[in-house]
């Protein structure tokens, strides 16, 4: 601020808005600095650059644009108005004063601005009460269509409860049960939904959004066979941490693990990364089974059959759903860097012809070795040459 306050003066009147605001309430630390100007916010961006010595990265579509300079990011868009036109599209948008962009909101501790600019610095503009339902611990909408207008609110809104440690008061929770059962959720995007799902799903809190998410069958509005476990979703947030797998993946996968034959279309809706979309299928469809094949005496061998070529999403939710977790640690630390020290090349130079036998004799010498019974280049090259001889043979 001691930079910006400054740099801001005689340009349109400029605010801090949205989650900035609120996190300095709560005396957190924000990351993001919003800031809405009544005027051309590209046009203030680039003079604030200017003066700052920075750069500002102009996102045309939007009307908007990012300053950088030493230590500031800020993020400034114009003031505005929205409609919607269809419940769950994007709004239509204009230009419109401080009050009109307050009002478009999703809730009250999310509408509130700080003044930027001359007499008006540091003034918080409140006119929705967001103070007093920040102070009383309140998810509260701003008005009684806002769910239908925009359905990732529900999301939202769970997510705010679990990581603030707040409630939605009475009448906002009515209309979220009542927004999800009409179905409101079914007129938004995947791309919509995979954005607020997945800023859910990562939460440190997430597991106590998916418990709110549950009771207000938010989940069961998403996809009729989708269930939300809390408690599920806690355990793969552990297993993630052990296995280096993405929380919010894993957490992911555990509400496909269910039924992930009647979820897949619904995931594949959600237009994830690719390697993204795949491990999560993956998880959701081989963690369960890992669950038993992993009990009991299992050969490293077999631990390694069966795990590799996993992400480590599949592991992380393999250990939530209570696969044991010594053969995916010793997988994880030791296993999985297990290689030959003979190559085909060395088998060629025996003089064993090219043929699918080479692969499938490295194969069985890997698997020896993980169990123990080769040790050494010389007794791998031996078992190699032999299992090729009698694969050829055969
Ligand atoms: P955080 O990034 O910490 O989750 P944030 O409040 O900065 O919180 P963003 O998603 O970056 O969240 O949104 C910035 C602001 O834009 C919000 O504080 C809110 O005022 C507004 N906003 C974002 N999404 C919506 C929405 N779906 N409906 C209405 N207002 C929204």
């Amino acid at each position: 601020m001691a930079e910006l306050l400054p740099a801001l003066r005689g340009l349109p009147p400029a605010y801090l808005v949205g989650g900035a605001v609120r996190d300095m309430l709560r005396g957190a630390e924000s990351v993001d600095l919003d800031i809405a100007v009544e005027g051309d916010a590209v046009a203030v961006a680039r003079t604030l650059a200017e003066r700052l010595g920075g750069e500002a990265r102009e996102h045309e579509r939007f009307g908007t644009a990012t300053v950088r300079a030493g230590g500031v990011t800020a993020d400034l868009a114009t003031t505005r108005r929205e409609r919607y036109e269809r419940p769950g599209a994007l709004p239509v948008v204009e230009p419109a004063p401080l009050a009109d962009d307050l009002v478009r909101r999703d809730f009250t501790i999310n509408a509130m601005a700080v003044g930027l600019s001359e007499d008006d610095v540091g003034e918080l503009h409140d006119p929705h009460g967001g103070r007093t339902d920040l102070e009383s611990g309140v998810v509260r909408v701003l008005h009684e269509r806002s769910f239908i207008d925009d359905p990732t609110r529900l999301l939202r809104a769970v997510r705010y409860e679990a990581r603030l440690g707040m409630r939605m008061d009475a009448r906002t929770e009515e209309l979220a049960r009542t927004a999800a059962a009409d179905g409101a959720l079914e007129t938004v995007s995947g791309p919509r939904i995979r954005d607020e799902l997945m800023d859910l799903l990562r939460e440190l809190e997430a597991p106590s959004a998916l418990e709110h998410a549950r009771e207000l069958e938010i989940d069961s509005a998403l996809h009729p066979s989708l269930a939300a476990e809390p408690e599920l979703a806690a355990a793969a947030a552990l297993g993630a941490a052990e296995t280096g797998a993405d929380r919010g993946l894993a957490a992911l996968a555990t509400l496909v693990a269910r039924a992930p034959d009647e979820l897949e279309p619904w995931v594949e809706s959600l237009a994830l990364a690719r390697a993204e979309r795949d491990a999560v299928m993956a998880a959701a469809r081989h963690a369960p089974g890992l669950v038993r094949s992993l009990q009991g005496e299992v050969p490293d061998s077999v631990v390694h059959t069966l795990l590799r070529g996993e992400p480590p999403e599949t592991l992380a939710v393999a250990l939530a759903l209570g696969a044991p977790g010594g053969p995916i640690h010793r997988y994880l630390a030791d296993l999985r860097g297990v290689r030959l020290e003979v190559t085909g090349d060395d088998l060629l130079a025996a003089g064993i012809p090219p043929s699918p036998a080479v692969g499938r004799a490295l194969e069985e010498t890997l698997r020896r070795k993980l169990d123990g019974e080769v040790g050494g280049r010389d007794e791998e090259l031996a078992l190699a040459i032999e299992v090729a001889r009698r694969e050829e043979g055969g």
